[in-house]
């Protein structure tokens, strides 16, 4: 039975992880927060008491944490993954991580006789949770053709992008872009009603019109109707890929990215403001209270 050690079981883990079980896999399991595993335990999977332990004969382990500084330490610290796997088992990142940190851990871990991939992903909990999610891989071919029976059971699409590092240079835009969407839209939401426009209107208007997007129609009800339950992706993650997003821009477009600033100044602010609520708290920020 293939063995996958599955590390990180927040919003987006505890289902992708849950797959896994599904699929009929061997599973390990470790979270920072040990009661976020309670459930997966109870179907089947194994508690590990470190990522060093959840890794222990793994053929694949998977993360799926919130960021750089927490990837380093799931793959790296003295009880990280890599201090457990064995020559020659994959390696797959799926935490939306700096690309500099991709590659950095490429060369880490490649070093330690590791096959490494970067595997971001799009869609919410819900597709996290269905098996529905859109991979952004970044690998070399044969690396891919070994991991995809690792992909398969998380998500209903592959993109390959290229070698490592490559699913995260689309992952990053990718949120870069919305992240400026939904700023702007937050700004221009706020504008409309300071106007004292009929807000019901403008939402079908922005609903029906050139400005809609995935995105923005994801966002706009809520927004306007100020309903923030059921958080699927926060302020603070947010921020951090914008940050990552702006980075990488800085590093290829030798320009300062305007629109890209802006939106890790505004989402610098919605993350002041509630760093673990939805991200469309955003249009609070930018209006006059009501
Ligand atoms: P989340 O619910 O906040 O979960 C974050 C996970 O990271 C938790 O398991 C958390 O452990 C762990 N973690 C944070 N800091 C850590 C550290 N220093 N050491 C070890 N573990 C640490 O976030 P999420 O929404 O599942 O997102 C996870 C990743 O997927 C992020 O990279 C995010 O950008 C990406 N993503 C999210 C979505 C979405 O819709 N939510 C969609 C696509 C991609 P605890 O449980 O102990 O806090």
């Amino acid at each position: 039975m293939q063995r996958v050690a599955f590390i990180g079981l927040g919003r987006m883990g505890h289902g992708m992880a849950s797959r896994y079980l599904e699929a009929g896999f061997k599973v390990s399991v470790w979270n920072r927060s040990e009661g976020k595993a309670r459930d997966l335990v109870a179907r089947g999977a194994q508690w590990a008491t470190s990522p060093e332990d959840a890794a222990i004969d793994a053929d694949a382990v998977v993360t799926m944490v919130a960021d750089d500084e927490a990837s380093r330490a799931v793959w790296l610290a003295s009880d990280g993954a890599a201090a457990a796997m064995k020559a020659g088992a994959l390696a797959i990142e799926c935490s939306t991580v700096s690309y500099q940190h991709a590659l950095d851990m490429a060369r880490e871990l490649r070093g330690r006789g590791l096959i490494y991939i970067d595997c971001p992903v799009t869609g919410l909990p819900d597709a996290a949770a269905a098996g529905k999610l859109t991979l952004l891989v970044g690998a070399d071919a044969p690396d891919l053709e070994k991991a995809r029976p690792y992909l398969e059971p998380i998500g209903q699409t592959i993109r390959h992008f290229g070698p490592v590092g490559s699913g995260t240079v689309y992952k990053l835009i990718n949120n870069l872009m919305g992240a400026i969407q939904i700023a702007g839209m937050a700004e221009g939401l706020a504008i409309a009603e300071q106007a004292g426009l009929d807000m019901k209107l403008v939402l079908e208007a922005v609903e029906s019109g050139v400005a809609a997007s995935p995105q923005v129609i994801r966002h706009s009800r809520r927004m306007v109707a100020r309903n923030f339950e059921g958080a699927t992706f926060t302020a603070a993650l947010r921020r951090k890929d914008a940050a990552y997003a702006v980075a990488l821009a800085e590093s290829l477009l030798g320009s300062i990215p305007l629109m890209g600033r802006a939106a890790v100044e505004s989402y610098d602010r919605a993350q002041a403001h509630a760093p673990d609520d939805d991200e469309g708290r955003m249009i609070e920020i930018v209006s006059r209270p009501k």
